[in-house]
């Protein structure tokens, strides 16, 4: 059965999934990109003889399409992009043409900061009891996934990118961490746009799904007096009393559904920092109203690992604890590690500037911050902003030096801190890239 012609814009990981899906489907597919595609998706889209092109797009074998998926790293912008909107044919995400084949469960997290950590967890706790995938921007595609898995449930990693092109999606459970102002190079730089996007997250629930989201948030709770949303509303809190839904009293999580309540001690959360308490906040809520059982979700708590990158606590050295959270590239993400550390601090930041106001760190760099060292091919705006805070602040190109420096100046109880607020692209591939050349640098001491 033939269905038309599926074009694949982008041959990453979202890209070949959907092409794998919709060949499967019965659609004529095509993958074009404009750089170089991969070996291994190379092989993947040969060995499955899927037609594709890559560093050229040709737009007569592009602008033919019936439907046309975009990955999520292509913006609106280009030209191509926008040839293929003005003559109407349909752009889908690969979130919304995966969801079309399958009745699973979908939980679907998004915001500013915390997705990947509030996916992991929430899977983590699913499966102890349910059959459930964790899909989005983590690991292998949800296309894939749907294609070769055909989980009941997935845990989805969703980014505003990926909700731009949605049409039908609807997750039975939406969660929302948090809205600060990221990524507005990709919505004209209005943030009420990026706003608009990561909301677009409830647009097809109904009053039968639910959305949980953080109530201390001003950025959401100003959005919700002024926009409707059809689902039911579970907020978690670390400040109010929450009736429907989740807060925080006396270390103890609280969570309120329909009259039933359970009732966790954050004792068992092996996850630092505040903003982690509110992740696992979000994540019991799923699990509570998925039916996993108390005491399964308190265990399943003890035995989480965390998430690589992220407060990821790496080697302890002559009672020195180094800790990587390469993960924060922008200052919110900071904020938070810088929050939750309880000894003083050499604190590594620096890369690439995405506009960052430094000022709501000051409190916590003059409590906590004993030395400053700067990572970063321009380091000009940290020494500006810090450079009368600390007694030392050095900037280095190398992380290998970085991590020496740090371990100099470091003294015995102290931590040293990897949490950037910054891109990496300046002196790194990517942040896993800048993650693992500190953990590496930690190992060689
Ligand atoms: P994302 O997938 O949204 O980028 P991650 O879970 O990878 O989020 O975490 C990114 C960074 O943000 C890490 O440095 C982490 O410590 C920090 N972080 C995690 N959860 C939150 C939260 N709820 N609020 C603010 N910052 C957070």
């Amino acid at each position: 059965m033939k269905k038309g012609r599926l074009v694949i814009l982008g041959g990453g990981e979202s890209g070949i999934g959907t092409a794998l899906l919709g060949k499967s489907k019965g659609y004529d597919v095509f993958v074009s990109d404009k750089g170089e595609i991969k070996k291994k998706y190379k092989n993947v889209l040969l060995n499955n003889e899927i037609e594709f092109e890559d560093k050229q797009h040709t737009e007569s074998k592009i602008l033919d399409a019936d439907v046309v998926m975009k990955s999520p790293g292509i913006p609106d912008k280009v030209d191509l992009v926008k040839q293929i909107r003005e003559v109407g044919i349909k752009v889908v995400s690969e979130i919304e043409f995966a969801s079309n084949y399958t009745d699973a469960t979908l939980v679907a997290i998004t915001g500013s900061n915390g997705k990947t950590t509030t996916a992991t967890l929430t899977h983590h706790l699913l499966k102890q009891e349910l059959d459930v995938g964790l899909a989005g921007n983590i690991g292998d595609s949800f296309a894939k996934q749907v294609l070769e898995e055909n989980y009941d449930n997935y845990v989805l990693e969703v980014s505003s990118f990926q909700l731009d092109d949605i049409h039908d999606f609807n997750p039975k459970i939406a969660i929302l961490t948090n809205i600060t102002p990221d990524h507005l190079d990709r919505y004209e730089y209005k943030f009420e746009n990026y706003i608009a996007s990561k909301f677009r997250i409830t647009e097809n629930q109904t009053k039968d799904d639910y959305f949980i989201y953080d109530a201390d948030d001003e950025v959401i709770s100003e959005w919700l007096q002024h926009n409707q949303i059809q689902s039911k509303k579970l907020p978690f809190s670390l400040t109010k009393t929450i009736e429907e839904g989740a807060y925080l009293d006396n270390n103890k999580i609280i969570i309120t559904i329909d009259n039933n309540q359970i009732i966790m001690p954050t004792e068992n959360i092996t996850l630092e920092g505040k903003h982690n308490i509110k992740n696992a906040m979000a994540a019991s809520t799923v699990a509570h109203l998925l039916k996993i059982r108390k005491q399964t979700i308190r265990e399943s708590f003890e035995n989480f690992q965390g998430v690589e990158h992220r407060l990821e606590h790496v080697l302890k050295i002559n009672k020195v604890q180094y800790i990587n959270d390469s993960k924060a590239t922008n200052v919110n993400a900071t904020y938070f590690a810088l929050e939750s550390m309880d000894a003083p601090t050499v604190w590594i930041v620096g890369g690439v500037d995405k506009g960052n106001d430094y000022k709501e760190l000051f409190p916590f760099v003059n409590e906590k911050v004993k030395a400053i060292i700067c990572l970063g091919v321009d380091n000009e705006k940290l020494f500006e902003a810090f450079g009368n805070m600390v007694d030392v602040i050095v900037e280095t190109q190398y992380m290998s030096e970085a991590v020496k420096i740090a371990y100099k100046v470091a003294g015995a109880g102290d931590n040293v801190l990897l949490s950037p607020a910054c891109a990496s692209f300046d002196l790194f591939e990517n942040y896993e890239d800048r993650g693992r050349q500190f953990k590496n640098a930690v190992r060689n001491l």
